[in-house]
């Protein structure tokens, strides 16, 4: 049994008016279990009300009575970045760090050589590459994630900005809101989806939920795949699987992206992949901002090899304010966000909840919710990830 552990947990700020008073529903549906068959979290209990707003700061996971009533301490912020941040100043000390990929508390070589009592870092949701894993697995630390609490989150996300994108919503309703009914304006970039080739590249539990969900929309579907799906579900969604992802890329009017970050897939997206894509071209990537390359992004929209391009993922987080996803034309970014519902905040903080209980009394952690464990990929991490680090670049 493990006591009087230093909690440190980076979340994203409170909302700017507050954190709200009242939510636009009562509850939240309900889940029985994930596609797959994977039970949802399973802590012992939860100190929280599901449907409340638990990612930021003050909502703190729901975790504050659990482990202060347990004698441990809970220290919680969003300052993350740079020497001075509370962040840095308290790592020394920790010995679990909680962290999210939306507000990632990046935890360099550097970082973890500054914190010896580190035993166990959680991601607060899914992928992990916020972490050096190669240096996670050379000094002894567990790291693990709460696999599948927000992947259906994410993909109606990118479903919703396929969609987006193919029809070019957001210029329409902008003429909208502003008073005009141009139409001519509103349809010129304005496609049908229907018999276009839409492809995910992973087709992991994200992946997959895509390409289920983009079926009925009489598209033909493909996808690239390091564990080749069953035969069963290739024909049952008439999907065509290719080898490579520059197979899979010259093949699609529209890519998403759905692997892990890591070193195989960094900028994975640069110029040679896109300039073999079909002119006009969508790319989705709600997966990681550094699978591709920003400077290419940038400028195959501007020159028209892409058509548009949506995603929710940046490098680093938050995206500095000059980052040229922000203005680049046809672009549909949101900041991450996909993966934080207020259903998927329940989700995994419950499985944050679940995974610090099985911590604290040496039980085992579920394997599918293990990315390293004594030091060497593990569980979910050595299925879908390869070793090393793509932490660089970070401050
Ligand atoms: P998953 O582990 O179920 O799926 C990942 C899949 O990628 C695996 O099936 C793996 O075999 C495959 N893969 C690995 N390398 C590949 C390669 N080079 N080419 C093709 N396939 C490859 O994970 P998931 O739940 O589907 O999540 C996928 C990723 O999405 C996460 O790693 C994370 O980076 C990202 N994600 C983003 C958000 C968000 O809020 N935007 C939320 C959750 C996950």
């Amino acid at each position: 049994m493990k006591s009087n552990q230093n909690i440190l947990c980076v979340l994203y700020d409170d909302p700017v008016d507050g954190m709200p008073l009242s939510y636009p529903r009562d509850s939240l549906p309900e889940v029985s279990c994930y596609p797959d068959g994977q039970t949802l979290p399973t802590p012992d209990n939860i100190d929280f009300t599901p449907g409340q707003l638990l990612g930021s700061v003050s909502g703190g996971l729901g975790l504050k009575d659990f482990l202060e009533r347990s004698g441990h301490r809970f220290i919680v912020t969003s300052d993350k970045d740079g020497p001075d941040s509370v962040f840095e100043k308290q790592l020394p000390e920790a010995d679990v760090v909680i962290s999210q990929p939306f507000w990632p508390a990046y935890l360099t070589r550097e970082r973890i050589r500054k914190s010896p009592n580190l035993k166990l870092a959680i991601t607060a949701g899914i992928g992990s590459d916020h972490v050096d894993l190669q240096a996670a697995m050379e000094h002894g630390i567990t790291v693990c994630e709460v696999t599948f609490s927000n992947s259906i989150g994410v993909a109606e996300h990118a479903v919703m900005m396929i969609l987006n994108m193919v029809r070019d919503f957001i210029p329409q309703h902008e003429y909208a809101k502003n008073g005009g009914w141009n139409i001519a304006d509103c349809v010129k970039r304005s496609y049908d989806i229907e018999g276009m080739h839409v492809g995910c590249l992973a087709a992991g539990r994200i992946g997959l939920a895509v390409l289920q969900r983009m079926k009925p929309f009489a598209v033909h579907l493909h996808y690239c795949e390091r564990h080749r799906l069953p035969k069963e579900v290739e024909d049952e969604l008439g999907l065509t699987f290719h080898e490579s992802a520059e197979s899979l890329a010259k093949a699609c009017d529209v890519l998403s992206i759905h692997c892990p970050l890591m070193p195989e897939t960094e900028h994975l997206l640069n110029d040679r992949l896109i300039g073999a894509m079909k002119r006009g071209s969508y790319i989705v990537n709600t997966a990681r901002g550094k699978i591709c390359e920003s400077e290419t992004i940038a400028r195959a929209l501007a020159s028209g090899q892409l058509a548009g391009y949506a995603g929710d993922v940046w490098f680093p987080q938050p995206a500095p304010e000059n980052h040229p996803w922000r203005t680049m034309p046809n672009n549909a970014m949101t900041p991450h966000t996909s993966g934080t519902s207020l259903a998927g905040q329940a989700r995994y903080a419950a499985g944050t909840r679940e995974i610090l209980e099985c911590w604290f009394a040496d039980k085992p952690i579920r394997s599918e919710y293990l990315i390293v464990e004594k030091g060497k990929l593990a569980g979910t991490g050595a299925r879908s990830y390869t070793a090393g680090n793509t932490t660089s670049g970070v401050l």
